[in-house]
């Protein structure tokens, strides 16, 4: 039978549970001479809620336990529980059995004795999905319990739970799993699978899991093949890895344009925006722990990117491609922050303008325009105009007074267009050459490209006027060399300055 790793490895004891504090608690319950008769499990997904929810209903159901926490998996009760026969125990969704009816019928259950076993066990899985009355034809049962009923809730969402449900219950909190707890299940199941497999892979794929049992296993089972873990894939994982700190390291010391480059690859690499967002996350969680004093700015830059983060993550579910939403992100910083690739100058006063011009309802604005406008609109080139003829030389003269209108749009797109040039003329588009993607795909943006046009054409005197950016190696290299040739100067000053 082809099952997977994750249902095949599911605990069958308390031992086998991965959460440390779970398991002590468990067997300190287990261990008392009268049982608590509610459970309420709570935490997050994949860290195993079901598996111990259906270990208590084995174990106290079992005739001869093999020790604490150890159902013998050989007596009558546990074959039935192991063959799915074990009537008793009933598990349900309140996700869909959460009206009141539906508790009512488990009320009237609840009055009868098992028919099988020591024990009527019951799971109610989501359990905050209850409804008002529901929930307090629950609470009923709770306060009058039969002798032979035990009730062990689920929930993801403990705030959802009444708090006098709560207070019935012995609640069983559950966390995030460290990578020691996972590589300890993960080292269970490769003895099981007679894996071959090296500790450090295990971390590594420990690592990537982010705290979820059910994560690291299937990642386990998709990097095995043939009893051993394939180096190739495990390779993979480490260059996601690396990569996914180098484009972090990065983004905090403000290079965008490399960032947006190794997006991209990422992109292709097929890896889910959604997990680089949860990984840029986590490794802002872990740097913001780790910092001693910082400068205002920085801290400034720090709340930024974590609200921006946190605004993508929440909308995950929602937006069409995650990765276009980082994307969004990088280039709102920018605009706020204002600095490119190898330019370590601060310019607080520049900077101070930007806050003013780029403020975040502005970017929510404008966000929310390119939403309207849709995004193909400022990927797609423009289409050739070819009974639009422009006449070059009318361009240059008219081009310095649009960059400098272009400050009113934002003071970043007028620093793009001072940096850039323009290129060629052709089949009424203009070409403006640039030295950073990241300078094109804001060029590209539907707001600034639609102003660029309306202010080109109008300039021109022409109906329509189209515009493309293109990256230029050149332009590239000349705008780094202003760069140095700049802060040696400043250097300079600043030595004359100190004689
Ligand atoms: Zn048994």
């Amino acid at each position: 039978m082809n099952m997977s790793w994750y249902l095949k490895y599911r605990p069958k004891n308390v031992s086998e549970l991965g959460l440390t504090e779970v398991r002590e608690t468990l067997e300190k319950l287990l261990g008392l001479a009268k049982w608590p008769h509610a459970f309420l499990l709570t935490g997050p997904r994949g860290l195993g809620k079901t598996s111990t929810a259906r270990i208590i209903a084995q174990y106290v159901n079992c005739l001869q336990p093999k020790e604490l926490g150890m159902p013998c998996g050989k007596c009558r009760n546990c074959q039935l529980f192991e063959a799915g026969q074990a009537v008793d125990v009933i598990e349900m969704d309140a996700a869909s059995n959460r009206r009141i009816d539906d508790i009512r019928q488990l009320r009237s259950g609840v009055g009868l004795a098992p028919s099988q076993l020591k024990y009527k066990v019951y799971i109610i899985d989501e359990v905050h999905m209850l409804t008002t009355e529901a929930f307090n034809a629950l609470l009923k049962t709770l306060e009058e319990p039969p002798e032979h009923v035990m009730f062990i809730l689920a929930t993801t969402e403990l705030h959802k739970v009444p708090e006098t449900i709560k207070s019935r219950c012995q609640v069983i909190q559950y966390r995030l799993a460290t990578d020691d707890e996972m590589v300890q299940t993960l080292e269970r199941v490769a003895k099981g699978e007679k894996l071959k497999v090296d500790k450090k892979d295990l971390y590594l794929v420990a690592r990537r899991a982010r705290g979820s049992f059910r994560d690291a296993i299937k990642l386990l089972e998709q990097v095995s093949q043939d009893g051993r873990v394939e180096s190739r894939l495990v390779e993979k994982l480490r260059g996601y890895d690396e990569l996914v700190k180098t484009m972090f390291d990065n983004l905090l010391d403000k290079k965008f344009d490399e960032v947006m480059d190794d997006l991209e690859i990422l992109r292709k690499t097929g890896v889910s925006g959604e997990e680089v967002v949860f990984d840029f996350q986590s490794l802002l969680v872990d740097r913001i722990s780790r910092l001693g004093t910082v400068e205002r700015e920085e801290l400034e830059y720090y709340q930024d990117l974590s609200r921006e983060l946190l605004e993508i993550s929440r909308d995950v579910r929602e937006v069409a491609s995650v990765f276009l939403s980082v994307k969004k992100m990088i280039i709102n910083l920018y605009l706020k922050y204002q600095r490119t690739a190898s330019q370590p100058v601060k310019e607080p006063r520049r900077a101070k303008v930007s806050e003013r011009v780029v403020k975040p309802e502005r970017i929510k604005k404008s966000q929310a325009e390119d939403k309207k406008a849709g995004e193909k609109k400022a990927a797609k080139p423009p289409e050739p105009l070819d009974n639009v003829r422009i006449d070059a030389e009318k361009l240059k003269q008219v081009w310095p007074g649009i960059i400098t209108r272009s400050a009113e749009i934002n003071h970043g797109l007028q620093a793009i267009l001072r940096m850039g040039q323009l290129g060629g003329v052709k089949h009424g588009v203009v070409e403006i050459k640039v030295g950073y993607k990241l300078h094109k795909a804001l060029l590209e943006r539907a707001k600034i490209r639609n102003w660029l046009e309306a202010e080109l054409a109008r300039e021109l005197g022409l109906k329509r006027v189209g515009l493309v950016a293109e990256v230029s190696d050149e332009i590239r290299q000349k705008q780094q060399k202003r760069k140095q040739e700049k802060s040696t100067e400043q250097d300079d000053r600043v030595a004359a300055l100190l004689g």
